[in-house]
């Protein structure tokens, strides 16, 4: 796109939140309810693009793309207008006699970048959370999943008017060029790389960030674990979407006593999950393009556990182990592909050390029976969010929130976590006529007194 028309956009939307027609929930609330109706009405060219750019089945492309999208809009439509209202809150006796309010104000015109993994999710929920707290918003969806991006277009123009969302599609350059813009907030999913660059270029402006970012999120199963039930759910966070989920198990890491039984049970489970010849799966997803397929099929070396077989012409990898340590190729960078290394360890102080000297991940698992362990791991270790006896399933739903810390990203969103997101609290004290006037100079020793008593 070229860059006179993204600031024809921008200046747009500057006019249209400056108009102040979404100031009321009311006119949110309409504009919800379309955008609701309107994914219903395309989600068969939503399906057709998802399969096309990453071979999503149907049951994937609405169990983590569309259903996702769907609930956080019906969320919004029931409690957006409860956050919308203003908040009363105690007022400091030393103000007496006053009221004191807080005023959820939208930003104003946000910025959403989105990733190509979830194309759609990825990019909806930001803006349901955005535009039911009250702003207009950019979305600048990823090149690399472009069929995607297009049905994005599509909707968003049959949604909503010109102004108050806009698609501008593009890659690095025009992504570049939206955020030498002066916007009123930026909410970022993408790499950990791209999160510094849209960090530096926020801060000129002193423009607030939310940055959803990645890493290396471990699985840790300690002994006393129930291994099938462990592999199950292993195996469905991992490979599902082929690997490519920020949150998915990036590796295993488990109790040196478990890992033959555990590797027995995730082999048994892969091919109950995906067959086995998962490369004629249909419902396998495929590696986003060659470049990603290349980086997983580098991966694949002589430490091989099970699967490393690969279909060029689909772009297709299947399920595969490896048995890794902390310094194996596997364990240098986030993964992002269907390779699921095994490293062990010998007791949970050293498991628990080891996590602590990598960057703090945007999730970790936990399977474990024992109450303590558990609790060791979720106190002990700093990580976004995650799940115990479980893996990923804590994305879904709107009343948790989820975002990551330090290199996993910063802020969070869903649900009051998202809606808080995307608004700025107005702090403001109602007074009427009446004075006391221990405040004001001239200052003596009972006006000091009594400022002493009250502010304690
Ligand atoms: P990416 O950072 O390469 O791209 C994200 C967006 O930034 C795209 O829209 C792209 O056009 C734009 N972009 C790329 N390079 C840019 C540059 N130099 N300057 C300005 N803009 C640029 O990420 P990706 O490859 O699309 O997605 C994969 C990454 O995203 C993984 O690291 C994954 O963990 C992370 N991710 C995080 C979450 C989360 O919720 N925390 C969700 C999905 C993916």
């Amino acid at each position: 796109m070229e860059s006179q028309e993204i600031l024809e956009i921008i200046e747009k939307q500057r006019k249209f939140h400056r108009s102040g027609q979404m100031r009321t929930f009311s006119e949110r609330r309409k504009a919800l309810k379309r955008l609701y109706k309107n994914i219903k009405l395309k989600e068969k060219d939503i399906y057709a693009a998802l399969k096309k750019d990453l071979n999503k089945s149907e049951v994937e492309s609405y169990m983590s793309e569309i259903g996702l999208s769907l609930s956080e809009i019906r969320f919004m439509l029931r409690h957006g207008r409860k956050y919308s209202r203003k908040k009363r809150v105690r007022t400091p006796i030393a103000h007496f006699p006053a009221r004191s309010y807080k005023i959820p104000c939208p930003y104003g015109c946000v910025l959403v970048i989105s990733p190509w993994n979830y194309p759609f999710m990825l990019s909806i929920e930001p803006i349901v959370d955005a535009v039911a707290a009250g702003n207009s918003v950019i979305l600048k969806p990823s090149e690399i999943s472009p069929s995607v991006s297009q049905v994005l277009k599509d909707l968003i123009e049959m949604t909503f008017e010109r102004g108050h969302v806009d698609v501008v599609l593009g890659g690095k350059e025009e992504c570049s060029f939206l955020l030498d813009q002066d916007f009123d907030y930026i909410f970022f999913t993408g790499s950990t790389r791209v999160g510094k660059i849209v960090m530096q270029k926020a801060a000129e402006n002193f423009t607030p960030v939310t940055l959803e970012l990645g890493g290396k999120c471990p699985c840790v199963v300690d002994r006393s674990a129930d291994l099938k039930l462990s592999a199950r759910r292993i195996v469905f966070g991992k490979f599902l979407n082929a690997g490519q989920t920020c949150v998915a198990p990036d590796y295993v890491y488990c109790d040196k006593m478990v890992k033959d039984k555990l590797i027995e049970e995730i082999k048994a489970e892969i091919v109950r999950q995906y067959g086995k010849e998962p490369l004629k799966n249909r419902d396998y997803p495929r590696l986003v393009n060659k470049k990603q397929f290349d980086v997983m099929k580098g991966f694949v070396k002589d430490n091989l556990i099970c699967g490393g077989r690969f279909d060029e012409s689909s772009l297709k990898i299947e399920p595969t182990l490896l048995e890794s340590d902390f310094d194996s190729e596997s364990m240098q960078d986030e993964i992002f592909g269907p390779i699921l290394p095994i490293v062990t360890f010998d007791n949970i102080d050293e498991a628990i050390e080891k996590i602590n000297s990598y960057p703090k991940p945007l999730a970790l698992y936990v399977f474990s029976k024992s109450k303590r362990v558990q609790k060791r791991f979720l106190s002990e270790c700093d990580f976004g969010g995650g799940c115990v006896n479980d893996t990923i399933i804590h994305i879904a739903g709107s009343r948790l929130g989820f975002g990551g810390l330090k290199q996993s990203g910063m802020g969070a969103y869903h649900g009051k976590t998202g809606f808080d997101t995307f608004t700025h609290y107005k702090s403001i004290v109602k007074r009427g006529t009446l004075d006391l006037p221990m405040r004001y100079q001239p200052y003596s020793k009972l006006k000091y007194k009594i400022i002493k008593m009250f502010l304690k």
